[in-house]
């Protein structure tokens, strides 16, 4: 298995109820080491930009609302198959959908609430990584 990295954001609502550190836990209980780590509170723009591919979907404006309703977490996952592993311990999109043991099965409050995001595939990785950090930023 390929040492990889992946794109994890800690979205507003759980910041909000200062989950960041339980939320982190998961991810390092999981394997994944935490090898960038900010905390932004996105404008519109960045939002937007962030989250084109949804652009059309209905629930575009309402994503965009959520996302820049106060500060999220951006971070850089490292660890073996680490997209996949980020995407198993995040669980479903949907709570009411997610595994036990899950981070939105645990934290999630709806489906446009659900606590954190993760990277779908290495392409997708690799252009959110540079989305929000510079190569100097992606300390190990
Ligand atoms: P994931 O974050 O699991 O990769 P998607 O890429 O499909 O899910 O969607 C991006 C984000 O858009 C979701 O995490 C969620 O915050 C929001 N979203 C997706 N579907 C809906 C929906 N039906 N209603 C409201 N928000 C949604
Ligand atoms: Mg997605």
């Amino acid at each position: 298995m390929a040492i990889e990295r992946t794109f994890s954001m800690i979205k507003p609502d759980a910041t909000k109820r200062n989950l960041t550190g339980k939320i982190t836990a998961k991810l390092e209980e999981a394997g994944l080491r935490v090898v960038a780590s900010k905390r932004v509170w996105m404008s519109k723009a960045q939002a937007e930009g962030f989250y084109a591919v949804h652009k059309d979907r209905p629930f575009f404006g309402e994503l965009v609302e959520t996302m820049t309703s106060g500060p999220t977490v951006v971070q850089v996952l490292e660890g073996e198959n680490a997209i996949l592993k980020n995407r198993e311990v995040m669980g479903a999109t949907n709570p009411a959908n997610a595994a036990e043991g899950t981070i939105r099965k645990e934290f999630a409050v709806s489906i446009g609430e659900n606590s954190v995001h993760g990277s779908d595939a290495p392409e997708t990785a690799a252009q959110e990584i540079a989305y929000w950090f510079s190569g100097v930023e992606l300390v190990g």
